[in-house]
């Protein structure tokens, strides 16, 4: 039973309904929101006419370090990183706004949407327990999402040296330049 004000628990339901329309899983809406797990339930079934799905969610990093997950995640982690740290959004409102400017780079570059929104939460869930980092391609000097151990070995990104097998996919984000990548003028 959920024992903040009125106010409170309408705005955490706002939250709740703003999740599960961007994607949220039950153990992620439990983990973000104060709701109780039947009331979050009920709002999930009020709007989607259907139970949450069951299952865990995925438990391993190595998704994020193959080359078209690894472009999408860097993507949308740096705008995460931006809003929070740049436009002081809370960590919540950082990942929802960040989460949406992602889905729309991927519509206005007419991508394929590969980052759900419960794999761009588990990259912060990873991202907070230290197991990525960033790093710099050594060529365009974007951030890209790496593992820890890492972190100071010198590479070059997808986007630069694509594998040969990305030819036959159809995905324009790997043959621009994303520009949320790269650094800043004059930045570092
Ligand atoms: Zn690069």
């Amino acid at each position: 039973m959920y024992k903040g004000s009125v106010t409170d628990e309408a705005r955490e339901v706002l939250r709740a309904i703003e999740l599960i329309q961007l994607g949220a899983r039950m153990p992620v809406l439990e983990k973000e929101l104060m709701l109780s797990r039947n009331r979050l339930i009920r709002v999930y079934r009020e709007l989607k006419s259907n139970s949450p799905p069951k299952g865990m969610l995925p438990f391993s990093a190595d998704w994020y370090f193959t080359w078209l997950p690894n472009i999408h995640a860097s993507l949308f982690y740096n705008i995460f990183l931006f809003l929070k740290d740049t436009a002081k959004c809370s960590r919540l409102d950082a990942l929802t706004r960040a989460y949406r400017l992602y889905i729309e780079h991927c519509e206005h570059s007419n991508s394929e949407r590969v980052l759900s929104f419960t794999r761009a939460w588990t990259l912060l869930r990873f991202f907070d327990g230290g197991l990525l980092t960033l790093s710099r391609c050594q060529v365009c000097r974007g951030r890209f999402v790496r593992q820890i151990n890492d972190a100071y070995k010198p590479f070059t990104c997808s986007l630069c040296a694509p594998p040969s097998r990305a030819g036959a996919t159809r995905n324009p984000l790997a043959s621009q330049r994303a520009t949320a990548l790269l650094p800043a003028p004059g930045g570092a």
